[in-house]
């Protein structure tokens, strides 16, 4: 352990008590939770090696933050303080052998025998108290600096799970209960999709969101957000002798007054039951519909409780075994442009590599210039990356306070990094584009990637490398050239052989038999999607006639809107497409011409379904394709437009989402139910 100076510690002092305003006062922490953690951590190793500098005011012998001056106070009775941290098994093991041993010392109870504890999740919200006086709500509080917090009874009051009134009748006179108020995860998606739409700026996490909603002077803002309610404690009690000597007992009685408890929640005993909890709760994380941060554990039994009491800031009896943190900072190293196959440029941060959300992360995608201009980002910032669950790395904000004085804004490139085109940008576009179409390299590399992929033309065997190299050799300047590559160019590129050139020369060939939907989906038209691209070709059967119907006809197309058909109709007036598409006919691409089916006719034509988790009797595609088939729309992700998810085994968070919005869910046998029942109609 290095010798710490004075100077440091109060230095240290200062700035977590820098952060801790930003975070608890102002809702807008600066740095993550995980360098803050790292942060205390330092201070209290300062503290255990010079006890005598510790004042009262040090941050590690204080909650939160003096409340906001702007709501009325409330003194909390029961103070409302915060929990010890354990981040790995050993400090939890430590935590329950301290706890033992004082038991043992102050009681005289066995020191091995094993403590019953309540496990919780910890949920990532913000701390409250609700006063009830004879069953009614009174009063609604922040923690505030854990003797003093904000009234915020008004905004409280639209949350539903808050009870204004208590359920039965055998409730004390006066009862403080103590819960997390939180933002589920898919309200606080929609609430940043909201907020992206309206050009706003968006929120980093459900927490700070949280905190933010609540802490509105205008309890009608409060009201829009998706707030809930989770109880976990109780404080100030009139009459506690009525009330059951046990934490999980409480719990569940404050359920039966009509409070929402964590339905996770569960009674253990010792401390290896503890950990196998945090392990499995750990593997469910990412499907639970809201974010929690860690597990709370707490001595069951009151009287132990009260027994072991409380240091400054924590109780003796609990602890908070906090999960790997999801948010950590790194350093911009810079920012890339790819150009896509449409040629949509989009920048890409390269970021000093970090482990964040279980794995090591080195690039972000930044989506677009104006995702820039909302982060305000400079060159060489410091950031914030976010990954939670399996959704991809997000840079979420700029460490302000790290930044260089002589850091530049980044700005738009004006021309395309791979053919030096101008860029260009379409109104009411984020995307900068390249405007020179297969005169850009990128883009042709890019279209030929789609059309030889699976879900296109499926050509096995020619993978991105070989593509990009055979267009750098000029062996292909369109997909069209694919079907005239003979063996002995391919034979001859690097890491080709004899073998893998007769194999791919087969693939060509085989693929030339396919169907009118995924020739117009391989195409690459912009915005037409396999679903869409399927629609096309079940309307018209005929590639001649998508390629002379006018918008207007079009967008008789299930899916097909004013834009899809407008993209439609440009891209097959351009005379290089259709000298392609000729190509593309004379090398011997073939499909059954279909007679035309009007959408309408379908038994599923109106209804979206999204398909999740693992399906045991058939693969997922050929579920999607089936419904398709059918006239279904088959979505990505599940939303409030959701007909069905269809959830096979292993669904994750697309069904606790589909739980959330109420949308219907059929199992893979329910599925295949009504399959066979379509088959049979
Ligand atoms: P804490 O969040 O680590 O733990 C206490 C809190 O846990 C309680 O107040 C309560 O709100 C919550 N909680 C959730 N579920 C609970 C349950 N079932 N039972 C009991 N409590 C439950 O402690 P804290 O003092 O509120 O805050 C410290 C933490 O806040 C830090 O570890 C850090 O993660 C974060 N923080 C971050 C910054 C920053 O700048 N990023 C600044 C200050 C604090």
């Amino acid at each position: 352990m290095p010798n710490y100076t004075s100077a440091q510690y109060t230095a240290l002092q200062d700035q977590i008590r820098h952060y801790n305003h930003q975070y608890y006062v102002l809702d807008n922490p600066t740095v993550p939770d995980a360098e803050y953690d790292r942060a205390m951590q330092e201070l209290q190793a300062m503290e255990a090696q010079h006890p005598q500098w510790i004042t009262a005011d040090s941050p590690s012998q204080r909650v939160g933050d003096v409340p906001l001056e702007a709501f009325a106070q409330v003194q909390h009775v029961v103070p409302m303080l915060s929990l010890d941290n354990a981040f790995n098994g050993a400090d939890l093991q430590e935590f329950d052998r301290r706890l033992r041993e004082r038991l043992h010392k102050h009681t005289g109870r066995d020191v091995d025998a094993e403590v019953v504890y309540t496990c919780e999740p910890k949920l990532d919200g913000i701390a409250v108290s609700l006063t009830y006086i004879n069953g009614v709500l009174a009063v609604g509080a922040t923690r505030g600096d854990g003797h003093t917090g904000e009234n915020i009874t008004q905004n409280l009051r639209t949350l539903d799970s808050v009870p204004l009134k208590l359920l039965g009748q055998d409730y004390p006179e006066i009862l403080e209960v103590r819960g997390e108020a939180y933002m589920p995860t898919a309200g606080f998606d929609a609430l940043n999709a909201r907020l992206i739409a309206a050009g706003e700026k968006t929120y980093v996490n459900p927490r700070n969101t949280a905190a933010g909603s609540l802490r509105q002077l205008d309890s009608r803002i409060t009201a829009t957000r998706p707030l809930q309610l989770c109880a976990y404690s109780l404080g100030q009690v009139s009459d506690a002798t009525a009330l059951p000597r046990q934490h999980f007992d409480v719990l569940t009685q404050l359920q039966s007054w009509g409070f929402r408890i964590n339905a996770e929640m569960r009674r253990v005993q010792g401390i290896q039951a503890c950990l196998d909890y945090y392990q499995s709760l750990s593997a469910k994380r990412m499907q639970l519909p809201y974010d929690i941060d860690g597990i709370v554990f707490k001595v069951d039994d009151f009287a132990l409780q009260q027994e072991l009491g409380f240091v400054a800031r924590a109780p003796r009896w609990a602890i908070a075994h906090k999960f790997p943190a999801q948010e950590e900072m790194t350093q911009l190293l810079k920012v890339e442009y790819q150009v896509g196959r449409t040629g949509a440029v989009t920048p890409v941060a390269r970021l000093a590599p970090v482990f964040v959300g279980g794995v090591t992360v080195s690039n972000a995608t930044l989506h677009n210039m104006d995702e820039i201009a909302r982060l305000d980002l400079h060159e060489g910032d410091t950031v914030i990356i976010r990954r939670a669950g399996d959704v991809i790395p997000k840079v979420v904000q700029a460490v302000t306070a790290k930044r260089m004085a002589s850091a530049k804004p980044l700005s738009a490139p004006h021309k395309c990094p791979v053919c030096s085109a101008e860029l260009e940008r379409e109104e009411g576009e984020a995307a900068l584009r390249c405007p020179n179409g297969f005169s850009c390299a990128a883009q042709v590399k890019e279209a030929i990637k789609h059309f030889v992929s699976r879900k296109a033309m499926d050509i096995d065997g020619l993978g991105e490398k070989l593509v990009e190299a055979l267009v750098d050799a000029g062996h292909i300047q369109h997909v069209a050239d694919l079907y005239s590559l003979n063996h002995a160019t391919l034979a001859n590129m690097e890491r080709m052989g004899d073998k893998s050139a007769t194999n791919l020369i087969n693939a060509l060939g085989a693929s030339s038999a396919t169907t009118l939907g995924r020739f117009l989906f391989a195409l690459g038209i912009r915005e037409v999607g396999e679903a869409t691209a399927r629609s096309l070709a079940l309307h018209y059967g005929k590639l001649e006639n998508i390629m002379a119907a006018t918008a207007e006809e079009l967008q008789l197309v299930e899916d097909v809107g004013p834009i899809v058909a407008g993209r439609i109709v440009h891209f097959f007036a351009d005379q290089h497409n259709q000298q392609v598409i000729y190509q593309l006919r004379a090398a011997g691409i073939n499909w059954p011409e279909n007679k035309p089916t009007p959408a309408q006719a379908l038994p599923l034509t109106g209804t979206t379904y999204v398909v999740t988790g693992t399906l045991n009797t058939m693969g997922r595609d050929q579920v999607k394709a089936k419904l398709q088939a059918y006239g279904a729309k088959v979505a990505g992700s599940v939303s409030k437009k959701t007909d069905y998810l269809i959830a096979g085994a292993k669904a994750g968070s697309k069904l606790a989402k589909a739980h959330d919005l109420g949308v219907p869910v059929l199992d893979e046998a329910e599925a295949m139910a009504l399959l066979a029942k379509l088959a049979e109609a």
